[in-house]
């Protein structure tokens, strides 16, 4: 059944989201979600809450996870759903991944001072909910509170990115450790928002290829990171690397986010929907 109100990809306050689990489920029941997923970055603190929210709702559930990778010098995302929230192995391999994010801040905080921008770091702070996990979603809120920029949009244009000022390379898990903490805990790994990143054909193709061969099963075809004409492409890469297909807004804030929670096209009809191999791990 592709025609499902599914949104399996959103950010609460235990990552880089400005509402809690409780409030997210509320929005998303509101908006007629019927199954479900929280998928904080290298984060799964949120997910009692989130499944008890999400049955106090009569929304069905997945676990879910958005977990950082390095694969050919770029960050990639790698969505974990239906996964066992107790596997140990995931636990401490999602521990490790967030491990470096608070060095990397005050990296990165330093890096601003350099142009002017001065306690970078204690204003991210301010936004930041899980001591963990400090993003450069807090950093963009900063900035905007501060009149630097005029939105987290703009933020992204002109500093936190690749050759701007208060970027930080850093190296996240590996595509392979990160899909295997998935499968081993019985989920299933899907790649984020594929039109994101900014990979030549070749590369793009190693990353299908790659995730294929360590177990990934799926990619996010219907997403608020992608326009009209991605969900075209990506539904075809979806056929031709024979993967399921996932539907997400990205949701982070009612003030940022340009899709709200539930409010997407459907899948397109002949594809596979995630929900559909993971039934058996729906809650
Ligand atoms: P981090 O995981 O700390 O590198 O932060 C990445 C987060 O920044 C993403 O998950 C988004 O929430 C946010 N973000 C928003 N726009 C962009 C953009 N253009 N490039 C990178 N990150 C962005
Ligand atoms: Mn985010
Ligand atoms: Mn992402
Ligand atoms: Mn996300």
């Amino acid at each position: 059944m592709s025609i499902l109100n599914a949104d399996l990809h959103c950010h609460s306050v235990v990552s880089d989201g400005t509402l809690t689990p409780e409030e997210l489920a509320s929005r998303a029941a509101a908006n007629g979600v019927e199954l479900w997923s929280l998928t904080d970055h290298d984060e799964i603190g949120g997910q009692e809450r989130a499944a008890q929210a999400a049955r106090g709702h009569g929304m069905k559930y997945l676990t879910g996870t958005e977990i950082s990778v390095t694969f050919a010098n770029e960050t990639v995302h790698i969505l974990g759903l239906g996964f066992d929230p107790d596997d140990p192995a995931m636990r401490q391999g999602l521990g490790e991944t967030r491990g470096g994010r608070t060095a990397r801040a005050m990296e990165m905080a330093q890096q601003l001072a350099l142009v002017g921008i001065k306690d970078a770091y204690e204003g991210a702070l301010r936004y930041v909910g899980n001591p963990e996990l400090v993003s450069r979603m807090h950093f963009a809120r900063f900035l905007v509170e501060t009149g630097v920029c005029k939105d987290t949009g703009e933020v992204f244009r002109k500093y936190l990115t690749e050759g701007h000022p208060g970027y930080v390379s850093h190296r996240w898990a590996s595509l392979k450790a990160a899909v295997q903490w998935i499968t081993s805990a019985g989920g299933m790994a899907v790649i984020a928002h594929p039109a994101r990143y900014r990979f030549t054909a070749n590369e793009e193709y190693a990353l299908f290829s790659e995730f294929k061969v360590h177990g990934g099963r799926g990619v996010e075809v219907v997403t608020g990171s992608h326009t009209a004409a991605e969900y075209v492409r990506y539904a075809e890469t979806a056929r031709e690397f024979d993967l399921a297909a996932s539907r997400g807004s990205d949701f982070h804030s009612p003030v940022e986010s340009h899709t709200d929670l539930g409010r997407l096209p459907f899948l397109p009809g002949d594809l596979t929907p995630v929900w559909e191999v993971l039934a058996d791990r729906i809650q």
